[in-house]
């Protein structure tokens, strides 16, 4: 155990004695005496050590201040900052908002328009159709980013290409306009006569000849396709029957009505298998052939009108059944 103390001779010696120190080493005590001139010494050095220390305190103070102040601007321009970035955003969404509530309006007016095109076609959309549009104008949550984004891409999706539900549309009303022109060209067939009224060869054109009876020119109002009596004579298009019956010159006579100013007549028939009122279909048998009325022989008069005016048959006699 090390045991320091310290005695000044304040009382007996001068200054000049400078400082005595005792040491107690164990039971043996050592005496130093410092001289004055290095306490003094000791004493300046403290005294301007404790200085420096103060004036560095000072200056460290300062420079936390100036730090403080630093960090404090830092705040709050990052405040401001953040203040502007949260404005921007909520712009942001807004127009994102906007936007999608323009392209929902687009969805629903070309909706309108395919569910019409879907009445004229004859179908219905399917329910995935409607399904997916009930969920796109869901008003649940609409504004929150995430489910926006998801409707505005869907939206965009919907109107833009990748609607499978527009395809099938578009296919169906592709498949229906083909089905209409079908339907036309068919009805137009049908109504348009294009056949040979019956077998046989052609003998005696449309226009003047002279009469094979009367013996001069006359004009001949149709043309005659000779065949053996009894040959069946179809009608060249569908039609109703305007006349069964004897017609002056043109002995048993067949006259059909096919609409739009068109009309046919076959002449000469030996007999006849419809009654006036008759509706026909296009290559239904109609008459026989024969030779009654102003005829040398047995043979079909075919005449075909137009608004009333008899017309050569020959471009209408295009093909034989
Ligand atoms: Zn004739």
């Amino acid at each position: 155990m090390t045991k320091l103390s310290r005695q000044a001779h304040s009382g007996t010696g001068t200054w000049r004695d400078g400082l005595v120190v005792k040491l107690m080493v164990g039971k043996q005590g050592v005496v130093y005496r410092i001289s004055p001139w290095i306490v003094l010494a000791s004493l300046l050095l403290l005294g301007a050590g404790a200085r420096t220390l103060a004036s560095n305190q000072n200056t460290r103070e300062q420079a936390l201040k100036t730090r403080i102040a630093e960090l404090e601007e830092e705040k709050r321009q990052a405040h401001t900052f953040l203040q502007r970035k949260e404005r921007e955003k909520k712009q942001a969404l807004a127009l994102a908002q906007m936007r999608s509530e323009e392209l929902w309006e687009e969805l629903r007016a070309r909706d309108q328009q395919m569910d019409q095109i879907w009445k004229v076609v004859g179908k219905h959309p399917s329910s995935s159709h409607s399904k997916t549009r009930r969920s796109l104008n869901s008003s649940r949550s609409r504004t929150h980013p995430l489910v926006l984004k998801r409707r505005y891409l869907e939206l965009q999706k919907a109107l833009h290409g990748d609607d499978g539900e527009l395809k099938q549309l578009r296919t169906a009303a592709i498949s229906y306009h083909k089905e209409q022109v079908r339907q036309a060209r068919l009805a137009l067939w049908n109504t348009q006569p294009t056949l040979w009224p019956c077998e046989g060869y052609f003998s005696s054109p449309f226009g003047y000849r002279i009469h094979p009876v009367l013996g001069y020119a006359r004009f001949h109002s149709g043309c005659d396709i000779a065949a053996s009596t009894g040959t069946p004579i179809y009608a060249t298009a569908a039609g109703r029957i305007t006349n069964a019956d004897y017609l002056g010159g043109y002995g048993l006579a067949v006259t059909i009505d096919h609409g739009a100013g068109l009309s046919t007549l076959y002449g000469h028939c030996s007999a006849v298998c419809v009654k006036n009122g008759d509706y026909v279909r296009k290559g239904q048998l109609v008459a026989n052939v024969g030779s009654t009325g102003m005829s040398t022989g047995p043979h079909c008069h075919y005449e075909v009108h137009q608004n009333g005016a008899q017309i050569d048959p020959a471009p209408f006699m295009q093909h034989r059944r």
